[in-house]
């Protein structure tokens, strides 16, 4: 473990490495882990009513269990006709956690009467920070629309069914560099690299 190295509150590889692309030039002498990097400890139930809550609740954690600077997400699927749910419950709209493919199908059907134009939708993500001496929260948000019919076999969750405002093919039909550029997890994140370059610590 170097001098100053970051905790990703996460045991998701892909996260991990997009924080290490996003923070390298920012902070290039920093070490980014995860989660299966350090002792296990009990992870904190996700009750916050926000996805600001939520992340800020799973840093804190990291940061009490290791002692180390931890970052922490939390994202998910507002849709407007939904009154912006799933919202935080994302992960678990169909019950079980993770299960993609039945909370897409549970949106779609929620949607069933909706109009198309009133399909519109945004990925929402919250990126927390803590040291002990400081809490810093950022916000992404890729708003776009949902489509009925699932496309594409790349990205997770809800990819399938979105469609970025200004694109044709859904998150799953873009590449990783392009859905990185514009996806809420690359804004919070990359918001959170220019905070901590203002506020070195
Ligand atoms: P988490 O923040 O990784 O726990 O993600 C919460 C849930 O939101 C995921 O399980 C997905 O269902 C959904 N989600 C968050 N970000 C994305 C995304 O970029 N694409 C598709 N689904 C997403």
């Amino acid at each position: 473990m170097s001098e100053r190295t970051i905790l990703l509150a996460s045991r998701n590889r892909k996260k991990l490495d997009e924080l290490r692309r996003i923070l390298a030039p920012a902070l290039p002498a920093v070490e980014v882990i995860g989660l299966d990097d350090v002792a296990s400890y009990d992870e904190v139930p996700e009750s916050g009513a926000t996805f600001a809550e939520n992340a800020l609740i799973k840093a804190r954690a990291g940061l009490q269990h290791t002692g180390l600077p931890t970052v922490a997400d939390d994202s998910g699927l507002a849709v407007d006709a939904l009154n912006g749910m799933p919202g935080v419950l994302s992960a678990r709209w169909a019950g079980s956690h993770g299960d993609d493919e039945a909370n897409l199908r549970l949106v779609l059907d929620q949607v069933g009467d909706v109009p198309d134009e009133r399909l519109g939708a945004a990925f929402v993500c919250a990126v927390a920070f803590v040291d002990g001496a400081r809490e810093i929260l950022t916000e992404g948000r890729m708003p776009g629309r949902l489509v009925r019919a699932p496309r594409g076999t790349n990205g997770f969750g809800y990819d399938p069914i979105f469609v970025a405002a200004g694109h044709d093919r859904t998150s799953a039909e873009l590449s990783v560099p392009e859905k990185d550029a514009i996806s809420h997890r690359g804004q919070a994140l990359r918001a959170l690299a220019v905070e901590l370059t203002k506020q070195p610590g």
